[in-house]
């Protein structure tokens, strides 16, 4: 298990759970789930479910079992179980061998609904799917009970087994609960059980055509794994009499409780599976793993740790309301943690020609240069300093504002970690004006960084050397969407795409030291922000590095003003 806290938060959900252990309602058991139905792969909003449900069994001393709620054929398929499988373990953590499966109850639960039809608690309903909907009612107005509610036991068991042996087309049957068509609670009202659907599952195959409601199968799943408390989001407040009245009707045997908390919504993203697949399959990101994606599989290939996640999950608690966390909280979780982690190396996305008319051609310097400022047991490298070097283009303009203290002819400014260096002319383009090359004169004494004569400047850029620097793709990722909330006013969601959220460099200069970096690794570019290697894109022959966050969050003050 991924290591707790040494004081474990508290929350409503473990004031629960300290109850039940002190009223010993579970035999002092503490047994949660995790239940994705993999229909698309886990984002953020699955990782605070995953976090907590995890948290409180590594807490408690108790498990946590993982289960695919697979009860649904359409959309369901394998390569969204691995990426469950994969991302649960990424975030730290270890369900222990208990993997299980919803369609591995498929038996049980049949056997259970032809429980309740000879309770007389469920039946076979011939209405169509609409004439469903109309008879269920409204808020105001009570239901209307089903013509077909008044079926023998004998003629439903019958019919029932039919479905299930495929003898009927899609909507011609379903199974309902028989509870009752005026409960205030909708609910409440006949709930359907089994639909026919002649579909394959991804794992069933074909071995049935009728398959069971999330209401159905998940409590009685529940039970089946033992579970003591299971904990999902609000939305399922109005369906928890239904839950316990299904597992009271079958008097099982283990009767968990159900527990609804507040679901993560985030800004400037979305946090649904519909959703995100619409953009996957639009085009819009190159896929699950696109960076600008809220998967944990695209935070992952963002550069983004688990523990950073983990971290921003612990610091948003749980809460039984509704509200939307601000995008800039995750950013600052991730900065805090990559800010102790991330070696500190240099690296300059867009390079302008930088010549030392003083410093001897042909000679080479190497300066050691910690990896991290506050942690020198990260140790350092050494980093080549020769004639001919390469800065951030906006690091030098011509004709400065006011308050700009970098590079401009006649000015002087520090290299992070060498010399200082004082601008004498540029070279132009005759053709368009635009400066191509930089001419400086260095001095010598300033090695330290400090000038024997005291002297101050007042900036300080980073650099690399152009005959030792390599050569990168960076791919800088920005928000997914313009507005905080892309699903307001009920408009196309993909309207509010910002099309800004990808900008590719491709003729960035790096450190040497990178050049062995590993997929995956993560740096902080001194003065930019955290980066790390692209996974499947960088090679030894072509490094490719993406934008995880900047170092200071630039969005507030832009978003405000409404420039994108
Ligand atoms: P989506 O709306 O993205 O399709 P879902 O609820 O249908 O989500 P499931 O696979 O059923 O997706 O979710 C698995 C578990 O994760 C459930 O227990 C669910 O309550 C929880 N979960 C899903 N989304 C969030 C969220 N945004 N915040 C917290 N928990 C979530
Ligand atoms: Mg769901």
């Amino acid at each position: 298990m991924a290591p707790t806290n040494a004081s474990p938060p508290s929350d409503f959900i473990r004031e629960i759970i300290d109850e039940h252990l002190r009223t010993n309602r579970f035999q002092g058991r503490v047994a949660t789930r995790f239940p994705p139905e993999p229909n698309g792969y886990p984002h953020i909003g699955h990782a605070k479910s995953v976090c907590l449900n995890f948290g409180i069994a590594a807490q408690y001393g108790g498990t946590c079992n993982l289960r695919m709620d697979d009860t649904d054929p359409s959309g369901e398929n394998q390569e969204y179980v691995d990426s469950i499988i994969q991302d649960v373990k990424w975030l730290g953590f270890d369900w222990k061998g208990r993997l299980y499966y919803a369609s591995d109850y498929y038996e049980q639960l049949y056997q259970y609904a032809v429980q309740l039809i000879k309770k007389g608690k469920a039946y076979v309903c011939s209405l169509s799917a609409d004439e469903i909907r109309e008879y269920r009612g409204t808020l105001t107005k009570p239901g209307k009970e089903s013509p077909y509610r008044i079926r023998s036991v004998e003629e439903n068991l019958d019919l029932f087994q039919h479905m299930r042996a495929g003898e009927f087309e899609e909507g011609a049957h379903v199974l309902r609960a028989k509870i009752d068509m005026t409960s205030p609670n909708i609910t409440m009202r006949d709930p359907v059980m089994y639909r026919i659907k002649k579909e394959n599952h991804y794992r069933a195959g074909n071995k049935w055509c009728i398959y069971p409601m999330y209401d159905f199968a998940h409590c009685l799943s529940d039970s089946i794994e033992r579970i003591t408390h299971s904990i999902c989001t609000l939305e399922f407040e109005n369906n928890r009499p239904l839950y316990d009245w299904f597992l009271d009707e079958l008097k099982v045997e283990y009767h968990p409780q159900q527990i609804e908390f507040a679901r993560l919504n985030l800004s400037f993203t979305v946090l649904s599976k519909r959703k995100l697949i619409e953009l996957v399959e639009k085009r819009v990101v190159s896929g699950w793993d696109d960076p600008r994606m809220p998967t944990l599989a695209g935070m992952r290939r963002r550069g983004i740790t688990p523990e950073g996640i983990r971290s921003f999950c612990e610091r948003i608690g749980v809460a039984k309301n509704d509200s939307v966390i601000d995008m800039a909280l995750l950013e600052n979780s991730i900065r805090e943690d990559l800010n102790e982690k991330a070696p500190r190396v240099m690296a300059v996305l867009r390079p302008l020609r930088v010549v030392i008319d003083n410093y001897p051609e042909g000679q080479v310097e190497e300066f050691d240069c910690p990896y991290h400022p506050q942690n020198p047991e990260m140790g350092s490298r050494k980093v080549p300093f020769s004639r001919v070097l390469y800065i951030e283009k906006e690091d030098f303009i011509e004709n400065p504002p006011k308050k700009f203290y970098r590079l401009s002819i006649g000015r002087e400014v520090r290299l992070r970690y060498g010399y200082f260096i004082k601008c004498v002319s540029v070279v132009k383009d005759p053709n368009t004006g635009e400066v191509v090359e930089v001419h400086c004169i260095y001095d010598p004494e300033t090695r330290s960084g400090f000038a024997p004569d005291g002297r101050k400047v007042d900036a300080t850029i980073h650099w690399v050397s152009a005959s030792h620097s390599l050569p990168a793709e960076v791919r800088l990722y920005d928000r997914l969407f313009r507005v905080a909330n892309p699903m307001e006013g009920g408009h196309d969601f993909t309207e509010y795409l910002n099309s800004k959220s990808l900008e590719i460099l491709r003729s960035c200069q790096v450190e040497p030291s990178l050049v062995s970096a590993a997929p995956g690794s993560r740096f902080q570019f001194e003065r930019i922000g955290y980066f790390c290697v692209d996974p499947i894109d960088s090679s030894d022959k072509a490094l490719v590095f993406n934008l995880t966050v900047t170092l200071r969050d630039s969005w507030a003050k832009i978003s405000e003003k409404g420039k994108r």
